[in-house]
């Protein structure tokens, strides 16, 4: 039994068909994303469907998307630049298949918990840094959806009380209005710091003060924010990955040590911190598993 999955990025658009026992990739195809218009992101996908489900009957495929959902609505993608649309329903008589929208990291937590990192681990959270942040919550084998479909929307927790840095939800004082490639750089180019978070981090460590005073902000805020969901949540396994945490050994290191330090001592008894395994493909794996 073949199952069928898609991941939306912020720059390419890949499909994969994957063997449902054992998340084992089979076959995987990309395409960039030029037009980002809904339509234009249906006929990449339909065109890489095509392509990767040709000869395969599978009625359910499983599109992760970079965004808050409900049902077939992407309420808000930063990356696309969407807002409150009816990607599902389009996604569905495009490809004569029924669709499964799923946010990326409930994707990318489930690729890791049926074949990667927490394989097996009923209760983690997953925290990818990547452009963004996101996180996803599986609680008693089961990801955690919300009463309206957005829970574990990490990357949008407040870390002031009034105001702060503009976010890409169009929201003050996010997580990632201070976190992730896209903002921690911009942020890094108008207090005259240049590179990536990766410089930014060796400033950091060889003492540039505004480099450190920005890398000190940012970095603690998530290490703290993940341990404040520790202590609510309780996982077995927080996973750790997307592409600024595979880069930056340092903040992944930080992380740990205030998981370990400041998170309740009793949700942190037996806690295991791993990184993702999977790397690129848990999104699509868990993708295509969730259908
Ligand atoms: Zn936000």
């Amino acid at each position: 039994m073949v199952a069928l999955g898609v991941d939306i990025g912020g720059t390419n658009a890949r499909a994969a068909l994957v063997e449902r026992s054992t998340g084992k990739l089979l076959s995987t195809v990309k395409e960039p994303l030029s037009d980002r218009t809904p339509a234009g992101v249906v006929s990449v996908v339909r065109s890489l469907v095509e392509k990767v489900g040709a000869g395969h009957t599978v009625e359910k495929v499983g599109v992760g998307v970079a965004g808050m959902l409900r049902g077939d609505i992407v309420v808000n993608a930063p990356n696309l630049h969407w807002r409150d649309v009816d990607f599902g329903g389009p996604l569905a008589k495009a490809l004569g298949r029924q669709v499964r929208l799923v946010n990326d990291l409930s994707a990318a937590a489930w690729g890791e918990f049926r074949g990667g990192a927490a394989r097996g681990v009923e209760d983690s959270f997953t925290v990818f840094v990547g452009t963004g942040v996101g996180s996803a919550i599986i609680s008693g084998g089961r990801l955690v959806q919300g009463a309206t479909g957005v829970a574990a929307e990490f990357g949008h927790v407040k870390l002031v009380p009034d105001g702060g840095r503009l976010c890409g939800c169009g929201e003050y004082g996010c997580l990632e209005a201070y976190m992730g490639g896209a903002k921690l750089t911009e942020w890094m180019a108008e207090s005259g710091v240049t590179g990536t978070p990766s410089d930014l981090e060796r400033q950091a460590q060889e003492g540039v003060t505004t480099a450190k005073g920005i890398y000190d902000f940012a970095v603690g805020h998530l290490a703290l924010s993940v341990a404040n969901q520790v202590t609510v949540l309780n996982p077995a396994v927080v996973v750790l990955g997307g592409g600024v945490l595979s880069r930056c050994p340092g903040m992944v290191r930080r992380i740990n040590d205030v998981v370990l330090s400041r998170a309740s001592a009793a949700s942190r008894s037996s806690l295991q911190i791993r990184m993702a395994e999977l790397g690129d493909d848990s999104g699509l794996v868990g993708a295509a598993l969730l259908a």
